[in-house]
Order: C-alpha cells, then structure tokens, then sequence
C-alpha cells in the first residue's frame, strides 16, 4: 500500500484504483491541485489512455506521475464467444491468478457482469465458484479493468451487474470506489439504477451500501426459510431471514420507487414445491421487491439438477398472482460455462476447499 493506495507490481500507486475523491487527495498528496482529477479520470476510463504521455494534463504533471504512480490493467487472455452473443474473458492478474467476466447482449441493452474476488469463499451449495474455493479480494484496478477491457470489445454496456465471481460485499472497501467510477460522468456514465451489487446477504454492509452509495440492490434468497437456506447459503447461519428481510425493506429511502430484487434459484425437489412459493409469499409480503427465478446451471460435480419448465412456470405464477413481480431469468451462455455460478477462472486455492471435497 501506498498511502493507501493499492501498488501495482513496480510498487506504484495504481491510478486504475483511484475513483474521483481518491484521485483528488492523491493529487493533493503530491501538491497538484486537485481538481486535476476530473481530467485525469476522463484520460484514463473514457479515452482508455494507458501511456502516461496521453494523459490530458501538463507535461510536468505527466513527468511526474510517470514518476510516482502506474496505470496498470489485468491482461486479456482469452475471450470465448457463445452461438447466442453472450462473451467471457479471462483475465490474468498480476499475481498470476486469472478471473472471469461475462457479457450478454440483448435486443436493447447489453449486461456485464463483473467479479469482485477471486472465487468466493461463501461457500454455497449450488455454485461452481463456491467448489473452486477463494484467494483474495479484488482490488479496485481489477474490478473496474473488466469493465474498461469490455467497453474495448463489446457495445453497447448499458448495465452492470456484481453477479459474477465473489461476494462483493465482502470487499466493500474496493467496490465502492469501482461502483463511484461507473458512475461518473467523467468514467462510465452509468445510472445507479443500472448498475446492481447482487449479495448472499451480507446485512452491514448493505446497511452501509443503502447509506453510502445506493446502487442497484440484488439479494440472494434462494429458500423461503431458515432451515433450508442455512443449508443452500451458510452465510444464512449469520444473518438468518429475520434479519436480513427488514434490511431490505428499508434499502432503499421510503418514497423510492426501486424494489430490492430477491434472486431465487430453482432446484429441483429442494425449493420448488408448492409450500415453498407459500412460504416465500409470506415472507415477501410488506416487501417492496421483485423475483428473478434463475434456473439452475449445472456443473461438474453439481448435486443438485435444475427445476423442470412446468414447476418453474407454476412457481413463478403463484408468485404473480400474489402481486410479487416475479420473471424467470433466461439462461444464457451455457455452452461456454458463462452463465450464472458457473464462473470459476483459474486461481490457487488458499482455503484448501477443493482438496476437502476430494477427501470427503
Ligand atoms: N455472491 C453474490 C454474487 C455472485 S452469484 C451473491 O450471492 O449474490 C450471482 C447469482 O448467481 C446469485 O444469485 C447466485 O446465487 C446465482 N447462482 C450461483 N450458482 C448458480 C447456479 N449453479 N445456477 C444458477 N444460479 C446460480
């Protein structure tokens, strides 16, 4: 760290880690005038400059970062295209570690979904990530760098979503600097009504998060009561339904009009039946919120199989006819293990999960 900045491998501050505030005090810190920012965050997210000498500043201030500090990217080391237009690139960290992020076109927009660790260590029973164990957070460089290596290949990007790799708000400290960037009118542009933290249900920092940078909220239900989803997501152990539901409730201020969206993944004989969609009414009911059935994508290893076409279709217009918005997420990129929890990346392990698993 420098002055708390994450370094790059040459033991510079990376601007990359730097959203507007960041970049204003780091400015400060060499005595530059810190409304140099504004310039700076321009050069390097909308003209994607990585060469200090086009940076939209003086040449003495050029001279002087090339000095102190680096515009370092994750490398691009492989992009796979699916027969439906949906993209995945691979992305090599300094370390040597490599993550994945996945893009998918539709008729007027275009979602990027973006990691924010290196696996995941929450461990939930029906996710490839969760089997592939975890190694570190994301820096902020590393989380907006999908972004930026996306906008180079792909357009257009009209939403992003935290839906990849990792539990975002378990690196908090890093992602909200990335999510100031998205929204930017000098980086990315993008309104916070398009861009979502999806969560396990980490309930203080999405108090913190309502409070600090109120984006988009995703949470991860998955079970309509405790039992079942202290078994699909152990971090429920923590923060069980009563708990977290009236965080929800109260994400978002009183008057807003955004509903929080609860994500419910749909396995077959787990939480698909009749009594579950009763149980979930209940629970929901007070809720200003909507529901994202996501049919299961299977993996290697997997243990669970994926609701059929009638019972997701039933679930999903029992919840409608209880007044609950609710749509089935389509499934997309399968065929390049790029749909939902089937990122894995290629990392070392730190928490030894896989050898467990081998064991077990
Ligand atoms: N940790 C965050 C974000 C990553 S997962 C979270 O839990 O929300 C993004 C979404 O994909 C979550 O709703 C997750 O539960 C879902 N998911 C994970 N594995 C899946 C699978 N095999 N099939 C379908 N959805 C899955």
């Amino acid at each position: 760290m420098f002055n708390g900045i994450a370094v790059s491998v040459n033991n510079l501050p990376n601007l990359l880690n730097l959203s507007r505030p960041g970049m204003a005090q780091f400015l400060k810190s060499l005595d530059e005038p810190p409304a140099r920012a504004k310039t700076l965050i321009q050069s390097i997210h909308q003209r994607r400059v990585v060469d200090f000498a086009d940076l939209g500043c003086s040449r003495r201030l050029k001279d002087k970062l090339t000095t102190c500090a680096s515009i370092t990217l994750p490398l691009l080391l492989q992009e796979q295209r699916s027969d439906d237009g949906v993209c995945k690139w691979l992305l090599k960290l300094e370390d040597g570690n490599a993550i994945e992020t996945v893009y998918i076109p539709d008729q007027d927009r275009g979602t990027l979904c973006l990691s924010s660790q290196v696996g995941c260590g929450l461990n939930c029973r029906f996710c490839a990530t969760a089997q592939a164990g975890f190694n570190r957070n994301l820096t902020t460089a590393e989380i907006i760098g999908q972004l930026w290596w996306a906008l180079s290949r792909v357009a257009p990007i009209t939403n992003v979503v935290l839906m990849g790799m990792g539990e975002p708000l378990l690196n908090y400290d890093a992602v909200v600097p990335a999510l100031e960037l998205m929204l930017d009118d000098c980086a990315y542009r993008l309104s916070k009504y398009r861009v979502t933290v999806s969560t396990a249900g980490l309930v203080p920092a999405m108090q913190r998060l309502g409070q600090e940078c109120p984006v988009s909220l995703a949470v991860s239900l998955h079970a309509p009561n405790n039992a079942l989803r202290s078994q699909l997501v152990p971090l429920n152990k923590k923060y069980p339904l009563e708990i977290l539901i009236p965080v929800c409730k109260h994400y978002f201020p009183p008057r807003a009009k955004q509903k929080v969206l609860f994500e419910y993944v749909m396995l077959a004989g787990v939480n698909d039946q009749p009594q579950h969609v009763r149980e979930l009414i209940d629970l929901l009911s007070g809720v200003r919120c909507k529901v994202n059935l996501i049919p299961f994508n299977p993996f290697p290893g997997a243990i669970y199989q994926c609701s059929d076409a009638a019972t997701i279709a039933a679930f999903q217009s029992d919840l409608m006819a209880a007044g609950i918005p609710c749509w089935v997420r389509r499934t997309r990129g399968r065929d390049i293990d790029g749909a939902c929890g089937q990122l894995a990346g290629q990392f070392t392990d730190r928490t030894r999960r896989k050898k467990m698993l081998v064991l077990k």
